[in-house]
């Protein structure tokens, strides 16, 4: 164990890896994968309505699920054959178990299908924070315990959780894609991005870390755990 003691003995904060998991952590979209698969033809129609503010992403979620044609088992084994890892999550999950870092995914999508893909990839143990659910007679129940205090209603917080690790002393790297990550990015002490939330960053002027996989999250993590330097995240040529 290195790091955390090292750090510590170094007055640095501990890092802590976050990441999205649709489109971040896996290459595809599984929630849309499933809605595509199982989901009421209309489905794209309330997506449309989320895409223009008419609907919040938990109620957009909300609404698309409860029509759902399938049971949990069969949307998991659907999502195990059809829904991979990006490159070197693995090995960075790796990293951080054998340095003692903790690495969480933190998504605003639903934990039965996050988690099928986590077990079949072999990485069960992951920490996930997503939308907790429960199948009984036939329906879907959500529940969010990760809101930020005050917001309860607009579901989990990525932001919050981001939040909720620093204040316990964390150094959070943070990766993710969407919309809902700006939050997270925007308190993040190192934010990987690519698709839209790359845009919003250049937008707020979020300084960030272009992401394709988790090559470079790696490189920034081992970097700052083992050594201290290159915070920022830039990879310097240490091979993944
Ligand atoms: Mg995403």
């Amino acid at each position: 164990m290195m790091t955390t003691d090292a750090n510590s003995a170094n007055g640095r904060p501990h890092p802590v890896v976050l990441t999205d998991f649709d489109d971040t952590a896996v290459a595809q979209n599984v929630a849309e994968m499933l809605l595509n698969q199982f989901g009421d033809p209309d489905w794209k129609d309330v997506r449309q309505s989320f895409r223009d503010g008419q609907l919040s992403l938990k109620d957009y979620q909300e609404i698309t699920f409860r029509n759902i044609n399938a049971d949990r088992a069969t949307m998991q084994s659907y999502v195990k054959e059809h829904a991979n890892l990006r490159p070197f999550f693995k090995d960075l999950w790796g990293f951080c178990q054998s340095n003692g870092i903790q690495m969480a995914v933190v998504s605003q999508g639903l934990d039965f299908y996050i988690q099928a893909v986590l077990e079949r990839e072999g990485v069960g143990r992951v920490p996930v924070y997503a939308v907790d659910t429960k199948f009984e007679g036939g329906e879907i129940s959500y529940h969010y315990n990760h809101t930020d205090p005050g917001k309860e209603d607009q579901g989990n917080s990525k932001g919050f959780v981001v939040q909720s690790f620093q204040q316990k002393g964390a150094y959070v790297f943070f990766a993710g894609d969407g919309h809902s990550d700006l939050e997270a990015a925007r308190v993040a002490d190192v934010t990987f991005a690519h698709r839209n939330l790359a845009t919003f960053c250049d937008d707020e002027k979020i300084v960030y870390q272009p992401f394709k996989d988790f090559r470079g999250m790696l490189v920034a993590v081992r970097n700052y755990s083992l050594n201290g330097s290159n915070s920022n995240g830039t990879p310097q040529g240490v091979e993944a």
